[in-house]
């Protein structure tokens, strides 16, 4: 298949905002694509290479990228640079330069599909010493072949930030369309893709065996399922209502998430965002290895720092010291010493656990550990009652928690892989006149800071995630909780973000002084929601022209690198957390 015909894709969905015309395009698409590519195919509009889990990640910088322009254009890399600060996007540079150079030069080959793909995992795959070297020729080859449009996106490609705009879902109602014919079937699809996290590999089942195909994908060991994930709630009383009167209440651990996998070939630990982060810890594989009695399983559990002498639980910024240290991992196992609390289990001995009730699940993982100084289960008390529950609370929180969790009994508990709902709510310690709960938001756009603050930024503009159409979308300016340090840290940590202008997937009408890319997300504590005209969360949901906001945001000091933005606390949770404490005034 030739590049051009998905690069005709591209423009096409580029140039709508509209959801359903950007899902039919996609499926035009698919159905045209061989299907012995279509994984390639899907990957590639993701911006990716392969499944995010494998970590195998092109971004190229941006130094390297101008230089490649400059060898297969013929400007000086100062002429490309010039470009790109003026225009902000190395893309349109390059399709801008190349349009004039093809004048004279006529294209030496057609790219296809394959032979992008197949330059790409060469760059992505190339390390070492003389990589640059090496990353540079196959870049420029590329180039030298490719189209003005064509270039456009290889170049973005090549950066890490495709950013088509399309969310997950809308691939997979693409795929459902084009391979089934019926965009219902979507569900399925996602059933599929939350329990293997893999979008090609769902768009080959369907695209070779249809439906039944999908069906027959089953959960792995090496493979991450999709977290489930809490609601949220402040009042006992109404979370048991929600639970149908009875809950598996649970300490809320303030640490790592981790998925862990373990069979006779393999142990990996996968964190929230399904990154892999076997390598940080492997005083946890080593715990889970030594107290698990099945041969092969897959547990959940979250992971604390602890203090070696008092096993008090360390703050969450402890363990997070642990990620992204691959050299001095020895030291830091000594140092930052760890413990897991095991609070799932998703498949063991062959058998899959994710279609059981929670109950069976914590009976079947109660069995298949033996607890030790180093792994345990979560605290867990059932009851039907709400003192209770207080009672558990306060001994949470005195324990070094920050709440709870609490989790559906019914039947029908099963573990809903990438989904938010009903089956387990958090329920965190109130603080009076303050929002019952943080907010985990993104940093979108930032506002230059003056006296004090000269040389970092005065304020961030915050936004929610909009998971209906993949939106980031504001909610507040945040210029509380920043320590001098963080103050100082925040220019170089938000540089690689910065874009020329308004990202597409941010919906603002304030305009800032600088524009990132939605990519680092902080927690944020504030004293209530309300209606307000410039933000853009929930615009028009509740009234006219008007959004929600939260009033007095301050930064707790948490960085959430382990949420990637499409973790981000969402709209519609915004609107929930509004409509909850109309609820409490009215009471
Ligand atoms: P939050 O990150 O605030 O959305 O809260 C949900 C997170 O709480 C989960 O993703 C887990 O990382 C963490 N957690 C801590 N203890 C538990 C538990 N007992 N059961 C489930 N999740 C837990």
């Amino acid at each position: 298949m030739k590049y051009s015909l998905m690069v005709d894709a591209y423009e096409k969905i580029e140039a709508t905002t509209k959801r359903l015309e950007m899902r039919d395009l996609l499926a035009n698409l698919f159905q045209k694509t061989p299907k012995n590519i279509i994984s390639e195919v899907t990957y590639l509009t993701q911006g990716k290479l392969y499944p995010d889990y494998m970590g195998i990640e092109i971004g190229l910088a941006e130094k390297l990228i101008v230089r490649a322009l400059s060898l297969s254009s013929g400007k000086t890399e100062k002429t490309v640079d010039n470009a790109f600060r003026k225009k902000g996007d190395l893309g349109e540079v390059a399709a801008t330069l190349l349009g004039k150079k093809t004048q004279q030069t006529l294209m030496s080959r057609t790219l296809s599909v394959s032979d992008v793909y197949k330059i790409f995992d060469k760059i992505a795959q190339s390390t070492g010493s003389g990589s640059i070297d090496v990353k540079l020729r196959f870049l420029s080859s590329l180039m030298n072949d490719a189209s003005p449009i064509e270039a456009k996106y290889i170049i973005r490609m090549a950066l890490g930030k495709l950013r088509l705009g399309v969310a997950d879902m809308t691939i997979l109602e693409a795929l459902a369309s084009a391979f089934t014919g019926d965009v219902n079937n979507k569900d399925r699809l996602e059933r599929a893709y939350n329990i293997s996290s893999d979008l090609g590999l769902v768009a080959k089942l369907v695209a070779t065996s249809g439906i039944e195909g999908i069906t027959e994908l089953n959960v792995e060991v090496g493979r991450p399922i999709r977290p489930m994930l809490a609601e949220r709630l402040s009042d006992p009383t109404e979370i048991l209502e929600k639970l149908n009167g009875k809950a598996a209440v649970e300490y809320k651990y303030d640490g790592l998430r981790m998925q862990v996998h373990i069979s006779p070939k393999i142990s990996s630990i996968f964190s929230r965002r399904l990154e892999n982060i076997t390598e940080q810890f492997p005083d946890v594989i080593k715990y889970v290895k030594k107290s698990m009695k099945p041969k092969e399983a897959i547990f959940e559990g979250e992971c604390v720092a602890i203090d070696a002498i008092t096993t008090d639980f360390l703050p969450f910024q402890m363990i997070s010291q642990r990620r992204g240290r691959k050299h001095e991992i020895k030291d830091m196992v000594e140092q930052i010493p760890v413990k897991l609390f095991l609070f799932d289990l998703l498949y063991s001995n062959g058998i899959e656990c994710t279609q059981m009730s929670y109950q069976n699940r914590r009976k079947i993982l109660t069995e298949a550990i033996k607890p030790n100084d180093w792994i345990s289960l979560s605290e867990q008390i059932i009851t039907t009652n709400t003192e209770e529950i207080e009672k558990f609370m306060n001994r949470a929180v005195s324990d070094g928690c920050e709440g709870l969790i609490l989790k559906s009994t019914d039947p029908n508990s099963t573990y809903r892989a990438g989904a938010r709902g009903w089956v387990w709510i958090k329920y965190k310690r109130a603080y009076k006149s303050e929002l019952a709960d943080t907010v985990d938001l993104v940093v979108v756009g930032g506002f230059y800071g003056r006296g004090k603050r000269g040389g970092s930024y005065g304020a961030l503009l915050l936004a929610a995630y909009n998971k209906v159409n993949g939106k980031f979308q504001t909610v507040c300016k945040c210029g509380s909780g920043f320590t001098d340090n963080d103050l100082k840290e925040l220019p170089s940590k938000l540089e690689s973000s910065t874009l020329s202008q308004r990202s597409s997937q941010v919906d603002s009408k304030i305009s800032a002084d600088v524009w990132f890319n939605p990519y680092l997300v902080l927690e944020v504590s504030g004293d209530e929601i309300t209606l307000s005209p410039v933000h853009t969360a929930c615009e028009n949901e509740l009234r006219k022209n008007s959004g929600l906001a939260i009033r007095f945001p301050r930064f707790t000091g948490r960085y959430r690198l382990d949420k990637s933005p499409e973790d981000a606390s969402t709209t519609k949770e915004i609107l929930g957390m509004y409509n909850n404490q109309l609820k409490k005034i009215s009471i």
